[in-house]
C-alpha cells in the first residue's frame, strides 16, 4: 500500500481514470503510481511509459491475472 506523510498534498478523486484497469504492456494514459489488482505489487509510472509487460512482473497462481490500476496521480 501506498505511503505519504502529509495528508495535505493529497486530494481524494472520484475521477473515472481510477475505475480503469489495464493489462500488461499498456501505454497508459496517466502517470503515477500503479496496482497489480491481483497481488498489490505497486509501481510509479512516468509520462508517455507502459505497463509492465507480462513477463515483468509475475505472481502466485492464486492472484490470477495480472492487470493494473491507477491508485495515485500527479496533478498538471
Ligand atoms: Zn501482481
Amino acid at each position: 500500500m501506498a505511503h505519504y506523510q502529509n495528508a495535505s498534498f493529497l486530494i481524494q478523486s472520484q475521477h473515472i481514470k481510477f475505475d480503469k484497469k489495464y493489462p500488461p504492456g499498456t501505454a497508459v494514459p496517466d502517470a503515477g503510481i500503479y496496482r497489480c489488482t491481483g497481488c498489490g505489487h505497486e509501481i510509479v509510472i512516468a509520462n508517455g511509459q507502459a505497463l509492465p509487460m507480462q513477463n515483468q512482473h509475475q505472481h502466485a497462481f492464486e492472484f490470477g491475472t495480472v492487470c493494473w490500476e491507477l491508485i495515485v496521480c500527479p496533478v498538471d
